[in-house]
């Protein structure tokens, strides 16, 4: 990844300059014929993008020609180097069918999957943002199509300061925090992860960042000097026990990921110990153990920090073993003691494993992905045939992503993801967005086109629902909605609709009565505690022995009129009830 920090797209506009960064990049991976195709795409992408310019002023093909970098940094094939920088091309000015004529199904499957994802924007809301994250994968449909994403976010996030609407650039700036971070974090991607949240950082707490980084500029200094002192006096312990170590070096922790550890930790700088970490590489894994042994026999180690992160590898794949000891003065110092393969792939993740030989066939090590990943396997659950897939060892198939059989998400015309069972309708998605977008729904367009209300929406699908005002729902959606929301939703409104019970009715009430003091106001408490309304109340005395109190009131349903007859019949003097219904009133 440090490679990618020196790039200077603005120099690389012409192909012979582009080509000799490709090649020092890939470590000269592409064959000629790759080199061909890779070429055809950056000719392509130069006519289509001649005109324009990036916010920063910059001819428009800086861009592709970063995102291609830095896809080639992550291990991509030929096929997403070309997609890559063909991936704006679809959006300005050139079309899906001209890139498969030219360029073949393959690399057209991979820029469709970046501009259907390009459409799919993130609102903010926290707890959308895992399903966002599964919308990707599951609109991306392929790991490459995420990760030229993912190098596309990068550039962006790096000119970012170049947008000219603040509104807009907090929006990308928390989308790359909250989704495009966690994607990389979880791919294993830990430098990217880190680099895109100091990017966003910025941005998003601009206030506290320049805190951090004043902060990080005081306190690094001291560190690195003291690193300085640590590094021959364990370099010499490692050689004199015969230990063959291949790189010691000082990492410096980002600064988000600091500033979230201070927020954990009341904002104590003592327990970021590990602020610069000293990097041990060795051959094996039995070293790697060993290089433990002989710090501790150096230095005390601390409790508690002893983390054996090679036994257990954190969930997105991570190993290390991690250790933080009483060094010089009793600074407490953190060593990371992995071997190579660790350590690389602890910086490219799932793309550590796509190394090409010379064959140009996936090299050993690629049955991992996947397996490795526990978030990649969590996803697996929803689709037990991916690992059938893995095992018949077809790579590109196994890149393809279907964990998601059983859920499709489809986007609403401002971008956003609602996430729905298979085979679900337009009817579904109207109430998922909102109940009288459904109750009010006539009909339906999926990606410009109209549908009926029934048809079964895909993955990827752009939905819009076309109301009207005085529309209502039909009990023939029940038949075809697959939603439960949708489904109670319909019966409710229906239901609504019905008159009955629910308007008032007007009664009357004879209760015929004691004749005590203070009768007529126990029978209207009794019916304010109700809060029912008496339209008149009046006293008869007519032939029979005792007084009649004639009440006419509206009450709502059966039900209360019940209640409110056995609370009347409780006050002391009341000898009978009668009751008739006056009317249903409209
Ligand atoms: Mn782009």
């Amino acid at each position: 990844m440090s490679n990618l920090s020196n790039l200077a797209p603005q120099t690389l506009l012409d192909w012979n300059a582009f080509e000799r960064e490709l090649g020092r990049i890939s470590e000269n991976r592409y064959t000629a014929a790759e080199l061909a195709m890779i070429q055809r795409a950056f000719e392509y992408a130069e006519m289509i993008h001649r005109e324009q310019k990036r916010f920063s002023g910059d001819p428009y093909l800086t861009h592709p020609i970063a995102v291609a970098l830095a896809s080639a940094a992550f291990r991509l094939d030929a096929s997403a180097i070309a997609a890559a920088l063909l991936h704006d091309t679809v959006e300005d000015g050139g079309t899906l069918r001209d890139i498969k004529k030219k360029f073949g199904d393959e690399i057209a499957f991979l820029v469709d999957g970046v501009t259907k994802v390009d459409k799919i924007h993130y609102q903010g809301v926290e707890r959308a943002a895992e399903s966002m994250r599964r919308m990707l994968f599951a609109v991306a449909q392929d790991v490459r199509v995420i990760i030229i994403k993912l190098a596309d976010r990068l550039h962006n996030m790096q000119t970012l300061w170049a947008h000219p609407t603040p509104e807009k650039r907090l929006r990308i700036a928390r989308e790359t925090l909250d989704i495009y971070a966690s994607i990389a974090d979880r791919l294993g991607m830990g430098e990217l992860k880190g680099e895109l949240e100091d990017l966003a950082f910025a941005h998003v707490f601009p206030e506290e960042y320049r805190w951090m980084a004043q902060e990080i500029r005081k306190r690094i200094p001291t560190r690195k000097d003291h690193l300085n002192k640590v590094k021959p006096i364990i370099e010499k312990a490692l050689a004199d026990e015969g230990m063959p170590v291949r790189a010691i070096s000082a990492r410096a922790k980002h600064l988000y990921s600091t500033w979230k550890k201070l927020l954990r930790n009341d904002m104590n700088w003592d327990h970021v110990l590990d602020l610069v970490a000293l990097r041990v590489v060795v051959p094996s894994v039995e070293e790697c153990y060993a290089a433990l042994g002989v710090i501790h026999a150096l230095w005390p180690p601390m409790p508690g920090r002893i983390k054996d992160y090679i036994a257990l590898p954190k969930p997105n794949g991570y190993q290390s073993l991690h250790t933080t000891v009483f060094c010089l003065d009793g600074n407490a110092t953190e060593f990371q003691i992995r071997t190579e393969v660790m350590h690389h792939e602890n910086e490219y993740g799932i793309a550590a494993h796509w190394l090409w030989n010379e064959a140009g066939k996936p090299a050993e090590g690629t049955h991992m992905v996947g397996k490795k990943f526990a978030w990649v396997r969590q996803l697996q659950t929803w689709q037990k045939e991916f690992s059938q897939t893995l095992e018949s060892n077809d790579y590109l198939e196994s890149l393809k992503i279907d964990f998601f059989k059983d859920r499709i998400f489809v986007l609403t015309p401002k971008g956003d993801v609602v996430d729905l069972p298979e085979n679900a309708t337009p009817v579904d998605f109207a109430y998922h967005v909102h109940s009288e977008i459904g109750n009010r729904a006539a009909g339906a367009k999926v990606n410009s086109k109209m549908v009926p209300l029934d048809h079964a929406l895909s993955s990827g699908d752009m939905v819009e629902i076309i109301t009207q005002k005085n529309r209502r729902p039909s009990s023939e959606w029940l038949a075809f909605v697959k939603t439960a929301l949708a489904r109670s939703q319909i019966r409710h409104t229906l239901r609504d609709a019905a008159p009955p019970e629910t308007r008032p009715t007007e009664t009357e009430f004879e209760i015929a009565v004691d004749d005590r003091v203070g009768i007529l106001k126990d029978i209207s408490g009794a019916f304010a505690r109700f809060r029912i309304n008496i339209e008149t109340a009046s006293v008869e005395r007519r032939h029979s022995a005792y007084p009649v109190i004639l009440v006419r009131f509206n009450h709502k349903n059966p039900g209360q009129l019940e209640k409110i007859k056995t609370q009347i019949k409780k006050i002391r003097g009341v000898r009978s009830i009668a009751e008739r219904v006056k009317s249903a009133k409209s």
